[in-house]
């Protein structure tokens, strides 16, 4: 099977694979350009190193990383120290902690925060007050459980791609965040949630065929879905394969050769990981249509938007970027719509669920053994965590009642958006690059 076929179609979603591709490249080089040149969107907070595991010792989640990892890798002594997994795990550039509370408000308001190159930043760009917990989160907030408030840092130093980590560790986590899929409420007869029909546009013989659909895709799929498993559960299923997808394509696409110390493109990997998985491909645009219509959503709020980087021509640049990005995506036609998920009375529960879930999935990124891969696995679930709740409760007619939408939410959703920009057009290009090997070009 042809894995982008451009008339494959985003099954949930309802839309082509080719509508999708379109999209994108308009898109594309604006997300680029805001998640790799604004300062806003390229520094990121977060706990990476003082939060536990929450679900085993870390005696084993270290094993993950020095001896399972590097060990899965033949020969890895005799390779040059730089271009070990260990070192290729590493985080680069200087880190800048967050100021206290007490700091923060012991501080005049007319002098300005140093950021993490020791520049001048402004104020609420690097001092966010509004860490408390909203019940609505579909992921934990950053302190939950942590010493300290986070450290900045530089998405663009330290980019996503190749690390070596593999091996028993990185199978740990993946197998712990699949168990997650695991819910509530399925009708005993049919194995599918009462809100099954609610789901795909298009009433009970479009629920019908998505079901089939599932079912199909089940069979060939990696063993994690069953025939009987309810619809949300499918859902739950597809953001995280497709997130899955998206990191390894990532290390496919940025590989490094440990035997010549090159980076280039693997086509390998990208066959075995990938290709020879077409739902793993689908559950990817899957996610660029869920995660681009949460930013659509965002179209209003984000017009009045403080930007704040200290340099009032990068604010501006920053602004009129982001509401080009927004306005292409809203001007669409919808190409995912989140009114029909959890709207029958009877699946609050389950959406109460789903959300534990999720948030579930952001602890077990504490358990991930590789700092950058612990970075870039932090940053996407509260990426997706922030879609879905802008998506399920946000209502875009409201203002003030909506949750709170901190700094690093909008900063993980716009730069996990950006990875599935990247990965569909590293997709194309893999593609190409094969279609032509096949036909002996
Ligand atoms: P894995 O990718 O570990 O997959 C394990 C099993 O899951 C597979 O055998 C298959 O059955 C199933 N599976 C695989 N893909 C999918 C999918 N899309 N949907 C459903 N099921 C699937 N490595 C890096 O080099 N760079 C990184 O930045 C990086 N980030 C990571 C972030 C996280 C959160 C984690 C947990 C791991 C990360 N890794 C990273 C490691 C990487 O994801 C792989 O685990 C590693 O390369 C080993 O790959 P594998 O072939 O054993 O299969």
């Amino acid at each position: 099977t042809c894995a982008i076929d451009p008339k494959a179609t985003v099954s949930d979603a309802c839309v082509s694979y080719a509508t999708i591709d379109e999209l994108n490249d308009q898109v594309y080089p604006l997300l680029q350009s805001l998640t790799q040149e604004t300062d806003f969107f390229s520094y990121y907070r977060l706990n990476l190193f003082n939060k536990a595991c929450p679900f085993w010792s870390d005696a084993s989640s270290m094993c993950g990383n020095i001896a399972c990892a590097v060990n899965t890798i033949e020969s890895e002594e005799d390779i040059p120290l730089t271009w070990r997994a260990e070192e290729l795990s590493k985080l680069e550039g200087p880190k800048a902690g967050h100021p206290g509370r007490k700091l923060q408000e012991e501080r005049p308001k007319d002098r300005p925060l140093q950021g993490m190159l020791g520049e001048d930043v402004g104020e609420s760009c690097v001092v966010e007050y509004d860490d408390e917990c909203d019940e609505r989160d579909y992921c934990v907030p950053e302190d939950e459980g942590a010493t300290g408030k986070g450290d900045y840092v530089s998405l663009v130093d330290n980019p996503e791609r190749f690390t070596g980590y593999a091996g028993m560790g990185s199978r740990q986590v993946w197998d712990a965040i699949y168990r997650e899929n695991c819910f509530l409420k399925p009708l005993p007869e049919t194995g599918l949630s009462s809100s099954t029909n609610n789901f795909q546009p298009g009433g009970l013989q479009a629920a019908n065929d998505f079901r089939s659909l599932l079912q199909q895709e089940s069979k060939r799929g990696d063993g994690f879905l069953l025939d009987d498993e309810c619809l949300e559960k499918r859902v739950f299923h597809r953001v995280v394969s497709g997130m899955h997808a998206s990191i390894s394509m990532h290390l496919c696409w940025e590989y490094m050769n440990q035997t010549t110390g090159q980076w280039h493109p693997n086509l390998q990997c990208y066959k075995d990981r990938l290709h020879s998985h077409p739902e793993r491909i689908s559950n990817l645009y899957f996610n660029y249509a869920l995660v681009s219509r949460a930013v659509a959503k965002l179209r209003k709020h984000l017009q009045d938007y403080t930007f704040c980087s200290g340099d009032p021509v990068q604010d501006s640049d920053t602004r009129r970027q982001v509401s080009q990005l927004t306005e292409i995506l809203a001007d669409r036609p919808q190409i995912f719509d989140e009114n029909i998920m959890f709207q029958d009375p009877s699946a609050i529960g389950l959406k109460e669920d789903f959300r534990n879930r999720f948030r579930n999935v952001s602890r077990i990124m504490d358990c991930v053994g590789c700092d950058k891969c612990r970075l870039w696995g932090k940053l996407q679930t509260s990426g997706y965590g922030t879609a879905l709740k802008v998506l399920f409760e946000y209502d875009e007619t409201k203002n003030g009642e909506n949750p709170l939408l901190r700094r690093t939410e909008l900063v993980a959703l716009v730069n996990t958006l950006g990875r599935i920009s990247h990965s569909l057009a590293a997709a194309r290009s893999f593609h190409r690059t094969l279609t032509a090997e096949l036909a002996g070009v």
